[in-house]
């Protein structure tokens, strides 16, 4: 293999994902006379543009996919490899690509990032999302479609069920309340009216120091049904075919055959047990029907017992770091999730491999106030830091864990309201050793704080709150707050002023 090299690099990112370009983005401008290879399976590699650094560690940006010739022009020491890693053999430091070449490394970043984790391999009526491919996949089956089941709780869910127009959506989700992954009960009880009707009701707000919620009965449905066009009016249309970004849904029109309203069916605490065409269906034991019984070309049946015909099925139940290609004859450690396990220095277990992005796993010891999630935020974060330590090492200079690792941030959408979630948003690891201070104010904010010990340690903020920053710095000050009680979050304050 190793006579085999066309060339070595002194540096080769595989993946041309948020975490891989910014990767080479970083290696190249602290190193430019570096000879860097890019080598990426996607055509197009997906570029950080309008970013904003928005408090210390929250930060904002637009993801778009770009020709890897803008990359090449910006860095005339890069090389864009288009094909994809088959095979690496971390002992003569070298890959394989798909089309026969074999590249030699001296430093190597893994950004392959991950894949959808589909509820079944192979079956047609089974959709995944992960990229503009499949985006515009699920746009095109959509257009003919009279109803679908979106099967998982994540991120990609949420905002699917919230954007399909014309076409009824049953919402399967494992767990007692939507959004487990970003919310708590309190906060999905909060954003589930917004399934309803799209006009926020302007209420006084409600001071609820004490959070309690009421949790639909296991197995249990709900039904909403909302117009969308109120919400539609005044806002510009948006273009076909724009690149999958963290509004990946804005650039596509997710319009099922039918005009007018919207139709969402929730089943809660409940998972997929068995998908199946018509044909089967006619040659199996009766099923019991969730909804009119009508001919479609799949039927899905869940575990609380309902079966649902529909056009067809999207997966939204997460991602797998894509660690397949590079693991054959090598000695990577493996986290829990299936990532490459990384330390504080980015580098995996093998000798100068490196990895960021999804398919990675952190396993420094966290910041108490951090965690990883795969998101975009994350992934341009661990591939600036894989950069900023690739360099370092070479340079040998010494370098400590970023900042942005210190607190966990980010801002997002869902269900058009603005959300911000910091630190340990939903008490992860606290066990029961924290309490919550809760404010509501119907379709207008909710305001989450958890405490641990009279310290603020995480936030939840959905709608236009302002108090992102000011949370941000309680949290990093480790403030005892237990002199202002309840009064942190009594509207009447203007809390910024309080602590300024
Ligand atoms: P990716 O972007 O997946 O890039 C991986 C790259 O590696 C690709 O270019 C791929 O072609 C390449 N590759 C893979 N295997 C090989 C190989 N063998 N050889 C060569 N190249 C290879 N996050 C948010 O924060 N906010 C959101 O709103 C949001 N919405 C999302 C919506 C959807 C539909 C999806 C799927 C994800 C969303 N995410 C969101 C998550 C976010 O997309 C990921 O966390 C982020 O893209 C990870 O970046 P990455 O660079 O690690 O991986």
């Amino acid at each position: 293999m190793a006579n085999r090299k066309e060339k070595t690099f002194r540096f080769i990112i595989v993946g041309g994902g948020i975490a891989g370009v910014t990767c080479v983005e970083q290696l190249s401008s602290q190193i430019p006379s570096a000879d860097v290879a890019l080598i990426t399976a996607s055509p197009h590699i997906k570029t950080v543009t309008n970013y904003r650094q928005v408090s210390k560690t929250l930060e904002e940006f637009d993801v778009e996919e770009q020709p890897s010739s803008v990359l090449e022009e910006k860095f005339p020491n890069l090389t864009v490899i288009h094909s994809a890693v088959k095979s690496l053999h971390t002992r003569s430091h070298s890959l394989e690509t798909t089309d026969g070449r074999v590249f030699g490394y001296e430093k190597l970043c893994i950004c392959g990032g991950g894949r959808p984790k589909l509820l079944t391999q192979e079956n047609p009526y089974v959709l995944g999302i992960r990229d503009t491919d499949s985006a515009q996949e699920l746009q095109k089956r959509l257009s003919k479609a009279k109803r679908i089941v979106v099967v998982g709780n994540g991120g990609i869910a949420l905002e699917l069920v919230y954007e399909v127009e014309g076409c009824e959506v049953i919402w399967a989700v494992k767990d007692k309340a939507i959004g487990n992954t970003f919310f708590d009960a309190g906060a999905a009880q909060f954003l589930i009216p917004s399934l309803e009707t799209n006009k926020p009701e302007k209420d006084t707000p409600c001071k609820r120091p004490r959070y309690t919620t009421e949790e639909p009965a296991p197995g249990g449905s709900h039904t909403f049904t909302a117009d969308r066009n109120a919400r539609r009016q005044g806002s510009s249309s948006t273009e076909a075919g724009s690149a999958l970004g963290p509004d990946w849904h804005e650039g596509i029109v997710l319009q099922g055959s039918e005009q007018g309203t919207r139709r969402v069916s929730l089943e809660y605490q409940c998972e997929v047990e068995k998908i199946f065409t018509s044909e089967e269906l006619l040659n199996s034991p009766p099923q019991t029907l969730g909804h009119e019984n009508g001919s479609w070309p799949v039927y899905i049946k869940l575990t609380n017992g309902k079966t649902f015909g529909c056009d067809f099925v999207v997966s939204a139940t997460g991602v797998v770091p894509n660690t397949e290609p590079f693991l054959h004859g090598n000695n990577f450690a493996l986290a829990d999730d299936g990532g490459l396990q990384v330390d504080d220095h980015m580098m995996t277990s093998e000798p100068d491999v490196y990895a960021a992005g999804d398919v990675c796993t952190a396993c420094w010891e966290h910041s108490p106030m951090w965690q990883q999630m795969r998101l975009w935020t994350q992934a341009r974060q661990m591939g600036w830091y894989a950069g900023r330590c690739m360099a370092a090492q070479v340079l040998s200079e010494p370098i400590e864990l970023d900042f942005c690792f210190e607190l966990f941030s980010h801002i997002t959408k869902f269900f058009n309201y603005k959300v911000v979630l910091l630190g340990k948003f939903n008490g992860q690891g606290l066990g029961s050793d924290h309490e919550l201070l809760v404010r509501c104010t119907k379709g207008l904010e909710y305001v989450k704080v958890v405490l641990s010990g009279g310290r603020m340690v995480g936030a939840v903020l959905i709608g236009e709150t302002d108090l992102e920053e000011t949370f941000e710095n309680l949290i990093l000050n480790e403030m005892d707050l237990t002199p202002y009680g309840e009064e942190l979050l009594n509207p009447n304050i203007d809390i910024e002023d309080y602590f300024d």
